[in-house]
């Protein structure tokens, strides 16, 4: 079997490098920063929840960053600048959709929303933002040569001290403030030189935000997505996944067996291996949720609990058992429908699942955990360790 996928992935590979402009599926003229540079880190805020909105941005489908060739050639000059200065280049955001914009627009509408306040604009009133020039109805960024970074050293990866964060709404952002020290205006400065010496415009307000000036679209603004380069070519069996996966899903809940959950599991050729639903009622089991119950069945249709190379879509952003059963399959890409607080929105809630683990798994309200007998487990450990068997 996993030759088998080597020899699928080989494939795979030799048609992106014969045609990288077909295999990418983006609009013509646009590309990946990370293809045309690979040091580029990316830390995609918009994708994230941890901005100034407080959740994930419309139009963000994954964690990349997109721009025009041109201004992707131009960054690339600019991070060489950097490169032999010690550092590399951590992007925010690049291209931004139409949608993303308008998602900002309603929030910026919304006073009553005021959750990220503390982090982004802490002094600065959330009815003034479109005055102040912090929120605007069309932003430059979809015009697809415009972004947003900062540096990192090149030895420890960490970011430069900017003197304020990205996107912190406030004058201290401003390129000129007092409000930084020398050294934090020199680091601002490093990075401006380069990018201006690499052909961008710095923009006032924002210490992060770079336009390139010559930029290849000056009154055209797109909105497709940003995905992933992956995503892009399974277009077509992602439809499929998704109408099936919903499918099931809606005829199994019918049936009462359980929850508006389904599932599908593909592989890179486009071929649906299964499709599963969530059957906690019928199966009396509190497990056997959608991605868990196609995992298993894909296991049992491929005779391997090694799913490296599949994809696994989902109608509901999995929970913690999920995601973990997932990442022992092997599985390394995962789409999902709706959004945890979509499922949260009709009664099911995986959040206290999250907490309890992000917060050291010690809150015995949830679950308590105890050692005991570790001396007889730990041998048992050691004697599968010395029957030398594969590890998975
Ligand atoms: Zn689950």
């Amino acid at each position: 079997m996993k030759s088998r996928i080597r020899i699928v992935l080989l494939v795979v590979l030799v048609a992106l490098l014969a045609s990288p402009v077909l295999a990418s599926g983006l609009p013509e003229g646009f590309v990946y920063i990370t293809d045309v540079i690979p040091t580029a880190k990316l830390d995609i805020r918009y994708y994230t929840g941890y901005n100034f909105v407080g959740t994930r941005i419309e139009g963000y489908h994954a964690p990349t960053a997109i721009l025009t060739k041109e201004a992707a050639e131009a960054l690339k000059q600019a991070a060489e600048i950097l490169d032999e200065q010690g550092y590399y280049i951590k992007v925010f955001d690049a291209y931004r959709p139409l949608r993303a914009v308008e998602h900002f627009v309603l929030w910026a509408q919304d006073l009553d929303d005021q959750k990220m306040k503390a982090d982004f604009y802490p002094e600065v009133d959330k009815e003034r933002l479109f005055e102040l020039g912090y929120v605007a109805l069309r932003s430059g960024h979809s015009r697809g040569s415009v972004v947003d970074l900062t540096l990192i050293y090149k030895d420890t990866l960490d970011e430069v001290d900017m003197g304020s964060p990205f996107d912190f709404f406030g004058e201290i952002s401003h390129h000129g403030t007092d409000l930084i020290t020398p050294e934090q205006e020199a680091n601002r400065n490093i990075l401006r030189d380069a990018m201006v010496a690499a052909g961008f415009e710095p923009y006032p307000e924002e210490w992060w935000h770079y336009r390139l000036a010559d930029e290849p679209y000056t009154d055209r603004y797109f909105d497709f997505p940003v995905d992933s380069p992956d995503f892009q070519s399974w277009r077509g069996v992602l439809d499929e996944a998704m109408e099936k996966s919903v499918e099931r899903a809606r005829q199994t809940m019918n049936e009462n067996i359980g929850g508006p959950f389904g599932a599908a599991i593909f592989d890179m050729e486009g071929n649906i291996i299964v499709v599963a639903s969530n059957s906690v009622l019928r199966d009396h089991d509190p497990t056997a949720h959608a991605e868990v119950n196609a995992i298993r069945e894909a296991g049992r249709v491929l005779g391997t609990h090694d799913l490296s190379g599949y994809i696994l879509y989902a109608t509901g952003y999995p929970c913690p058992m999920c995601l973990a059963a997932t990442i022992w399959s092997n599985i390394s890409h995962v789409i999902y429908g709706a959004r945890p607080e979509d499922a949260e929105a009709i009664g099911f809630r995986d959040d206290f699942i999250y907490r309890f683990i992000e917060g050291g798994r010690v809150d015995s309200s949830i679950l308590l955990i105890e050692e005991y007998g570790r001396d007889a487990c730990v041998e048992l450990f050691q004697e599968y360790a010395e029957m030398q068997k594969q590890i998975y």
